[in-house]
């Protein structure tokens, strides 16, 4: 059939579809299609690029048969092409309506509609989602209910609810978990959504490379157009000038535009070391919430729920035996659980107290044994021969100024204190001077290899001791 055949069906299949999607819609994900070719065993149609190619046919693939249907009969397959990003002939202009589109019809908003001036080349890179990091997969207990139930208000209502919405807490405590829950949540409702999903290590790799490239305004324009990004690990942000402010302007485009913001963090905005106020009082907006260590009974529902998902059924004692003697993150936890799969698969048999406990010993040595602050207050005084009460007086003279730095920035690495909590050690300072400490001796250790040296010495030394 000839071309212009093709195109003239193709228009009467457009005349249909105008009637069944609203007009702003319409416009948007249907002007600038063209008709590829044409049989009644498949069509295929050219759009201007990969994010009108996901939108289209997740959400407007049964329309489009059934103008097809209703125009020529037939009920094709429907295939879709574009352009590669960076050809030329890549015509498409997203205009205003795009944001109509996103806020469901709401009128756009002024800040928002003045960005969206040339086309989205491509998503930004996504990371992989780990498929058992669901709600349903997610034990809820005391430490973690607060950040649960803001998690599953954010998936429900985006942009609605709480915007930015900002978890933080320590290793292994199911922050990952809950961002990507949220994510499976939405694309389970609605797999045209598009949202990115990123570690703020691959953020800031992105953003770099874009500098490299010469495509800074290339990097923007992809993390503009998405309805909502999760970034993991914000606290990596910290000391990163130029990403930081390119991710300052990301999250006000966003934000203005109603897109869902959701972050993961080590520690509470205010605690990120080298973050710019800005960022930190932008981080607050929203909702802050901690995720704690589990409670004993939460951890015994938490093996439960990992070890049933794993196709193995552990009794209460070795449930309650893991759970009295992994007690600081989640993620020992399922070291154990896989250990002791591992070990009834090898065997083919179940798991009773003593074979747990056999097996478990070798585990649970592995992990470090918690230190205590004391510890490395004792060995960097012995280090630098200065007195256990020098270190923990308000004494200014540089011979301990240095010493008492090095320990508040090993205690902040080597325990699980709140930066509150550690000033607390060294005669009630507060947060502040601990921060400071902590960036003092984080920028020498960058700029003077010894030194760098004798810290790894140093945090040997502490953790060996408790080994022992
Ligand atoms: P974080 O990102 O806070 O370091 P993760 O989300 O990676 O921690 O969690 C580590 C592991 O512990 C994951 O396998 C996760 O599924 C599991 N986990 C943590 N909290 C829970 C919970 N409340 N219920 C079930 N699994 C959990
Ligand atoms: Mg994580």
């Amino acid at each position: 059939m000839t071309s212009d055949y093709n195109q003239n069906l193709w228009n009467s299949v457009l005349a249909e579809l105008e009637k069944r999607i609203p007009k702003n819609l319409f416009e948007l994900w249907f002007k600038e299609t063209q008709v590829v070719s044409y049989s009644p065993e498949a069509i295929k149609i050219k759009v201007a690029n990969d994010i009108i190619e996901k939108k289209v046919s997740d959400k407007y693939l049964e329309e489009i048969g059934e103008s097809i249907f209703k125009c020529c009969g037939d009920s094709p397959k429907i295939e879709f092409v574009f352009d590669p990003p960076g050809d030329e002939q890549d015509t498409f202009n997203f205009e205003e309506s795009i944001f109509q589109d996103w806020q469901d019809s709401k009128p756009p908003i002024a800040t928002a509609t003045a960005i969206v001036k040339s086309e989205p080349r491509s998503f930004p890179k996504q990371m992989p989602f780990n498929e058992t990091y669901r709600f349903e997969n997610f034990v809820v207990g005391p430490s973690n209910q607060l950040a649960h139930a803001s998690a599953l208000a954010v998936a429900n209502k985006p942009g609605k609810a709480y915007n930015p919405l900002f978890l933080h807490g320590g290793v292994g405590l199911g922050k990952t978990h809950l961002l990507q829950a949220i994510c499976h949540a939405i694309l389970q409702r609605d797999s045209s959504y598009i949202l990115v999903y990123l570690s703020c290590e691959e953020f800031i790799n992105e953003f770099i490379s874009s500098v490299e490239r010469g495509d800074v305004e290339g990097f923007r324009h992809r993390f503009r157009y998405v309805d909502m990004l999760l970034i993991d690990d914000v606290h990596f942000l910290g000391s990163k000038e130029r990403t930081q402010e390119e991710f300052f302007h990301t999250f006000n485009t966003l934000y203005n535009a109603q897109k869902q913001i959701i972050l993961s963090c080590d520690s509470a905005p205010s605690e990120i070391p080298s973050l710019k106020e800005r960022l930190v009082s932008r981080f607050k907006w929203g909702l802050v919430t901690k995720l704690d260590i589990p409670t004993f009974e939460t951890r015994v529902a938490i093996i439960k729920k990992k070890s049933r998902l794993k196709g193995v059924e552990f009794s209460d004692e070795v449930c309650q035996y893991i759970a009295e003697n992994l007690v600081s993150n989640v993620r020992e936890l399922e070291g154990a659980i896989n250990h002791l799969v591992a070990v009834s698969d090898l065997h083919d048999r179940e798991i009773s107290l003593d074979l747990a406990k056999r097996n478990l010993r070798e585990v649970i040595q592995l992990y470090e044994p918690e230190v205590q602050v004391s510890d490395i207050l004792n060995i960097v005084a012995e280090h630098f021969k200065v007195k256990l009460s020098e270190l923990q007086s308000k004494k200014r003279s540089q011979s301990v100024v240095r010493p008492r730095q090095v320990s508040m920035y090993l205690a902040k690495k080597l325990t699980k204190h709140s930066l509150q909590e550690i000033g607390g050690f060294f005669g009630g300072k507060d947060h502040t001077t601990v921060i400071h400490a902590i960036e003092k001796i984080k920028d020498a250790r960058t700029q003077k290899k010894d030194f760098h040296e004798l810290l790894v010495e140093l945090e040997h030394k502490i953790l060996g001791d408790k080994k022992a």
